[in-house]
């Protein structure tokens, strides 16, 4: 086999391998298993996304790799382990729940592995993921993308999220037409892949800054790859995750439908709200002409103006004119 065929082959033995200890390992299930029921992930849900357990003594997966005759390179190449300075091998994610990335045609590519403890964090991260390898660039895969092609065919649209349990959840209340990009900006890349699928997109992400801030960054790409982008931003200090614990599938669903707004909609909202000041003002509305002059269809483009031309109480002429420069690349 090549080195990417092997780099499958012991990644897909390792996510079963972690699968195996959540389900009957002693300390798999009283550690791993619980901590996803304590989360309120059903057992469906669990399998559906080959969540798993690694154990916490740093050495056992790679023992076991060993001892099945896969090789340390392939292991270290995948990232499953590092070598230390010291020589010694390591696994990666042990004592952490483990979320495995299935790339678009299903097989596994890397790892997410979260902490059980929070008494830990800040001593280590909450998530650790695989480092680039051949076969996962991170820019080029969205997690859940595997569970997700079909429904968001059948529905025509995507709910993008930022975490790995925003999309378990989400699963969990029937909306499967769901990917997350890990907290990372959006890449054309990315942008490229879903639109093989869809042409609707609605950014799903956590109710505070950050995920605003998240919110806004990636969004001319989408629109000049032709995406419709609605936003939908969730209360202050909720993820999908844990306002899907909160609500009813029905309420959630609710939700989504009646608080859903366009981009260029949001974007006016978001960067002109309590700004007087002219200079200040120019600047925010160029950044909002500049990315209504990057959709590529012309009719969408000039209802956009119109409507920002009512809403800023601004003449359409001026508007159009500032569009033309940025479609000409003037400054
Ligand atoms: P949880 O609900 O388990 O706390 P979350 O998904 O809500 O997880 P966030 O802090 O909102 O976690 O981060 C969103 C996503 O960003 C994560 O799911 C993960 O994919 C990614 N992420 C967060 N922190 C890290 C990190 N330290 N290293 C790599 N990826 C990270
Ligand atoms: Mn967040
Ligand atoms: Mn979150
Ligand atoms: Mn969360």
């Amino acid at each position: 086999a090549g080195e990417r065929e092997s780099m499958f082959i012991v990644n897909e033995w390792a996510k079963d391998y972690f699968m195996n200890i959540m389900d009957n390992d002693p300390d798999g299930v009283a550690i791993g298993k619980q901590y996803f029921r304590s989360r309120g992930f059903r057992d469906d849900i669990i399998k559906k996304f080959q969540l798993g357990f690694a154990l916490s003594q740093r050495d056992s997966m790679s023992k076991a790799a060993l001892a099945k005759g896969y090789k340390e390179e392939f292991l270290v190449k995948t990232g499953l382990c590092y070598r230390k300075d010291n020589g010694e091998l390591v696994d990666r994610y042990s004592g952490r729940v483990i979320f495995p990335w299935l790339n678009v045609s299903g097989k596994v590519s890397a790892f997410g592995g979260r902490l059980l403890d929070s008494r830990t964090k800040g001593v280590q991260q909450k998530y650790v993921n695989s480092p680039e390898s051949e076969i996962y660039h991170k820019d080029r895969e969205l997690y859940g993308l595997y569970q997700a092609k079909k429904a968001i065919v059948k529905e025509d649209r995507v709910f993008m999220v930022e975490g790995y349990t925003d999309v378990v959840s989400m699963h969990q209340c029937g909306i499967e037409n769901v990917v997350a990009n890990s907290g990372t900006a959006l890449s054309m890349h990315q942008v490229r892949l879903l639109h093989r699928f869809t042409s609707n997109i609605v950014l799903l992400y956590d109710g505070d800054e950050a995920g605003i801030h998240a919110a806004m960054r990636g969004t001319d790409m989408l629109l000049s790859e032709g995406m419709n982008i609605k936003v939908l931003v969730l209360p202050d200090g909720d993820d999908p995750d844990s306002f899907s614990r909160k609500h009813t599938a029905v309420e959630f669903r609710q939700y989504i439908e009646d608080n859903q707004t366009d981009f260029i909609e949001f974007k006016t909202a978001r960067l002109l709200r309590g700004v007087t000041d002219p200079i200040k003002r120019s600047e925010a509305i160029g950044s909002i002409v500049r990315s209504v002059s990057v959709i590529p269809n012309q009719i969408i483009r000039d209802t956009y103006l119109r409507e920002c031309s009512i809403r800023l109480q601004m003449s359409e002429q001026t508007l159009v004119s500032t569009m033309n420069k940025f479609i000409r690349g003037d400054k």
